[in-house]
């Protein structure tokens, strides 16, 4: 059986038995897929680095018959993207990246855009002369939420329409997103600038591949960080096993309280 090739980012793996491993690769045309590499730790020249997490590789495999594991024939290595795997902080973020994807688009359908996305994201740490990495976290959770339709209202009101520039609006993702002072009266648990709303929606302006050139201020940063968690929050099943150890290099975070 000839195999099907697949530009792919490798998200994560897992040990099987003594010698084999399960990967979780993000396929660009085909979407999220599992796959089995046999004896891939017991021989380390079958296929060396190119099944370590957040690889850019190539991947021959065999499709599964029914709801099995695809078998994975050969994988070329194209980037390691070593240059992120020396800074514990990138390391996290990346990991999170990769959850955030798996989560929001494993559906199994594909979506080109996304693997694009991620490629981006992941080259801005690993050669990156671009954003810090808050910055680099914002526009990569805005573009995912754009890319599967769940984009809160920024620029005004979510229950009235109003778009009046007041000092401080409120955020709820579940009522939809923005609220003026009179929709919220107070129920909604984030205050914050509108300026940061208005950022956050000219982030989506700018190529989906872009990580460079923007300058957030410390504000837009906090307050950017707080609106992403709580829109995500709303499309996650549950917490992603990444997202405690990243929140210890989070902005704003104190240091010694945990999470
Ligand atoms: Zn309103």
């Amino acid at each position: 059986m000839k195999p099907h090739v697949s530009d792919a980012i490798i998200l994560r793996h897992s040990d099987y038995g003594d010698a084999d491993r399960i990967v979780i690769f993000y396929a660009r045309d085909l979407g999220l897929l599992k796959g089995f590499a046999r004896n891939a730790r017991s021989s380390r020249r079958r296929f060396g680095a190119a099944l370590e997490p957040f690889a850019q590789v190539r991947v021959h495999w065999i499709a599964p018959r029914g709801e099995g594991l695809a078998s994975l024939r050969e994988v070329e290595l194209e980037d390691l993207r070593a240059g992120l795997r020396a800074r514990l902080d990138a390391l996290a973020l990346a990991a999170y990246g990769c959850e955030l994807v798996e989560e929001l688009f494993g559906d199994g359908a594909p979506h080109p855009e996304v693997f694009d996305l991620l490629g981006a994201f992941l080259d801005a740490m690993a050669h990156g002369d671009g954003e810090g990495l808050p910055g680099i976290r914002l526009l990569l959770e805005m573009r995912l939420l754009r890319a599967a339709g769940y984009v809160p209202h920024l620029l005004h009101c979510s229950e009235c329409g109003d778009a009046a520039a007041e000092a401080e609006v409120a955020f709820s993702a579940a009522r939809g997103g923005r609220l003026c002072a009179r929709c919220a009266s107070g129920r909604a648990g984030l205050w914050l600038s509108p300026l940061t709303l208005g950022t956050l929606a000219r982030c989506l302006k700018t190529a989906d591949v872009l990580f460079s050139g923007f300058r957030f201020g410390a504000q837009t940063l906090l307050e950017g960080q707080a609106v992403l968690r709580d829109a995500l929050a709303l499309h996650l099943s549950r917490p992603l096993r990444s997202q405690a150890f990243l929140e210890r290099f989070s902005v704003g975070h104190e240091p010694g309280k945990g999470g």
